[in-house]
């Protein structure tokens, strides 16, 4: 294999790479994701800005053996069309594979932002070497990508893996997606905010590392935490409790070797998050299925969306 091309374009950011199978990375680059609300007219500003990566970097475009591309948004992989996307105007519909095909004339793979992150991991990151993996994000929402048997499980339109849509609470908290009880009403970083800034005693030095109560977010929580104030250690109880019953249908379901999670649980570290949730999951599942799980932090951290868009390209040509 040569060089590995990518666009991962974010919900703020569109990252640009190139790359190997190794997971080197040759070159990169980042711009404001900014949507002209013509879906057409944008994927061509992302081929033009790919071309520039690979001029100013002397790589030659007829050595590149395929291009990923990551969207946050549901696809038709078989169509490689992106259908209502919440966050890109205009793209509804649009042939976003077939056109960046065309104008590279090589390869091209489209992904969503999920599945492309837990590909990066798996040929990359935390989960190199396993054949059964489980990779959830807890940023903004939570999002989920598998690995079975050494290939992505997509399931139908690409939706394998949504955990964080399953639900934890049968008529729990109301979520984004409409439902009420899933995982991510309980630890998604935007529902946990709006919680935090709703409930944090003023006198919590939660709210005083954010300096005001609606100011506050998750990772004021962690600092708190390790802090040891109370409320802090409370709510990292209430999020590792919820996240532990969506890892449990998850290892039940699976069978998985390991499970990588990123953003929230990465940032809170082993003792706020990975030990208590490793202890909580033993609990409630069969020896045998644990004796051999990892759980484990994400690796890639803020080099993701570039990794993200090779292994796409990684493994549309392994496929
Ligand atoms: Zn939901």
């Amino acid at each position: 294999m040569g060089v590995l091309a990518g666009i991962d374009v974010g919900g703020t950011k569109i990252a640009f790479a190139a790359g190997d199978a190794s997971g080197r990375l040759l070159a990169t680059a980042r711009r404001p994701t900014a949507g002209s609300g013509d879906g057409a007219a944008d994927v061509r500003g992302l081929i033009a800005d790919l071309r520039a990566l690979l001029d100013a970097n002397a790589i030659d475009p007829r050595s590149v053996d395929a291009i990923g591309i990551s969207v946050p948004s549901p696809l038709d992989p078989e169509r490689g069309v992106v259908l209502n996307p919440p966050n890109l105007p205009g793209w509804h519909e649009v042939p976003v594979r077939d056109l960046v095909a065309d104008a590279f004339g090589v390869p091209v793979f489209l992904e969503n932002d999920a599945n492309a992150a837990a590909l990066a991991e798996w040929h990359f990151g935390a989960a190199r070497g396993f054949q059964h993996v489980a990779y959830l994000t807890m940023s903004t929402g939570v999002g989920g990508g598998l690995i079975l048997g050494g290939r992505l499980h997509r399931g139908v339109m690409a939706g394998a893996g949504e955990v964080g849509h399953a639900p934890v609470e049968w008529d729990g908290e109301p979520c984004s997606c409409g439902l009420r009880g899933c995982l991510e009403a309980y630890v998604g970083g935007a529902s946990w905010t709006r919680r935090l800034r709703r409930i944090a005693p003023l006198d919590s030095a939660v709210v005083s590392r954010a300096g005001a109560r609606d100011a506050v977010k998750p990772e004021h929580v962690v600092e708190a935490a390790r802090a040891g104030d109370a409320f802090a250690l409370a709510e990292m109880d209430r999020w590792n409790e919820y996240t532990a019953r969506g890892l449990v249908s998850l290892v039940f379901t699976l069978a998985p070797q390991a499970i990588v999670l990123g953003t929230i649980e990465t940032a809170a570290g082993e003792e706020l998050a990975f030990a208590p949730l490793r202890a909580r999951v033993r609990e409630r599942v069969w020896p045998a299925l644990v004796e051999g799980l990892a759980i484990v932090p994400a690796a890639l951290g803020k080099q993701l969306p570039y990794h993200a868009a090779i292994g796409v390209a990684y493994e549309g040509l392994r496929g």
